[in-house]
């Protein structure tokens, strides 16, 4: 099987390609997904099995012209749809280079197929441009449409597609296909904390428990510790530039949300595994105390995320000042 690599993938793939192997895919797929659960990979394989002129298997043949083209990337009727580089939209121009192209015949004889990824990147109008070609689809040409979860499609267009959501493997499975990918100096509650830190997704939890990566989770944890026992939040100021602090951020709220499972006793609910001293810690703080440096510590995000031009350093002293304030009750 191709998907040797993402088990998790073999019964999602065999479902959608049922559709395409019997001729009867929807012109418009529309794949959610939560990010590094394999998504891309997916599309690709349908993107092949879609242009493949020789199987007539759920996968594709991988040796017909087709499939060799496809395999090189110099497939002349798939096209790729996405924002391009520095860029955080698709505009019309870029819709309309492509719709225009698909009432023509496909240079292969075969299906066209045009992916939009990060389609909720479609500005307005980009998606309204799309919305016409999706209304009236040209013969032997197939849109795959795919966005995370939680990103907001023009309801318009999600009413013209099949959508389809792409589940994520039980995370029993993905501790062990973890420990197939050089993760195995890892504990189980490491490997668990990476993965439920990253909503189950396999890839995503494997980027974290990069060495780097998880060193850094792993001394800003330690940090801390010391920082709660210490009361002093400017601690976590010396080390951290704009964008790292980003990721701290969603960190520390997900011990904090831990630390409130803790006190209500669900701890059996909690993200963080590996770090259950740090969560009673936290625990030791009031529910109200613990509720409102999450909601300062999220506020600290949003703003970082959105608000343009505002000095960034500001906003991260901001919310160590304030969390020292919160703190301060019970450290008189
Ligand atoms: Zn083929």
């Amino acid at each position: 099987m191709i998907f040797n690599d993402y088990p998790w993938l073999i019964s999602p793939y065999q479902q959608l390609a049922q559709a395409i192997l019997h001729n009867r895919a929807h012109h418009a797929l529309l794949i959610n997904y939560i990010q590094g659960s394999g998504e891309d990979e997916l599309v690709q394989m349908l993107a092949n099995r879609l242009l493949c002129q020789a199987s007539s298997q759920l996968e594709p043949c991988l040796k017909c012209h087709s499939c060799q083209l496809f395999l090189s990337h110099h497939h002349p009727d798939y096209y790729v749809l996405t924002n391009e580089q520095g860029k955080q939209s698709i505009g019309i121009d870029q819709v309309r280079s492509i719709t225009s192209k698909v009432y023509e015949k496909s240079q292969q004889g075969g299906n066209k197929v045009i992916w939009v990824k990060h389609a909720a990147l479609m500005t307005e109008a980009a998606a309204n441009a799309l919305l016409k070609t999706l209304e009236e689809p040209p013969q032997n040409t197939y849109f795959i449409l795919s966005d995370d979860h939680n990103s907001h499609l023009l309801p318009t267009i999600y009413s013209r597609c099949f959508s389809y959501f792409l589940p994520v493997p039980e995370l029993d499975d993905s501790v062990k296909w973890l420990k197939k990918q050089h993760c195995q100096h890892y504990s189980d509650n490491e490997l668990a904390s990476a993965l439920l830190l990253s909503e189950n997704a396999p890839l995503t939890a494997l980027a974290l428990l990069d060495q780097e990566k998880w060193q850094q989770r792993k001394a800003f944890c330690e940090n801390l510790s010391a920082v709660i026992a210490q009361n002093d939040f400017w601690q976590l100021a010396k080390t951290i530039d704009n964008e790292a602090f980003l990721e701290r951020i969603i960190w520390f709220c997900a011990l904090l949300s831990d630390a409130l499972k803790a006190k209500q006793k669900v701890g059996r609910f909690i993200v963080n595994r590996d770090q259950v001293p740090l969560v009673r810690l936290l625990a030791t703080k009031s529910h109200q105390e613990i509720s409102a440096l999450y909601q300062i510590w999220l506020q600290a995000r949003n703003q970082l995320l959105t608000i343009t031009g505002l000095n960034k350093e500001l906003i991260i002293y901001n919310v160590l000042a304030q969390s020292e304030l919160i703190c301060s009750g019970d450290n008189k």
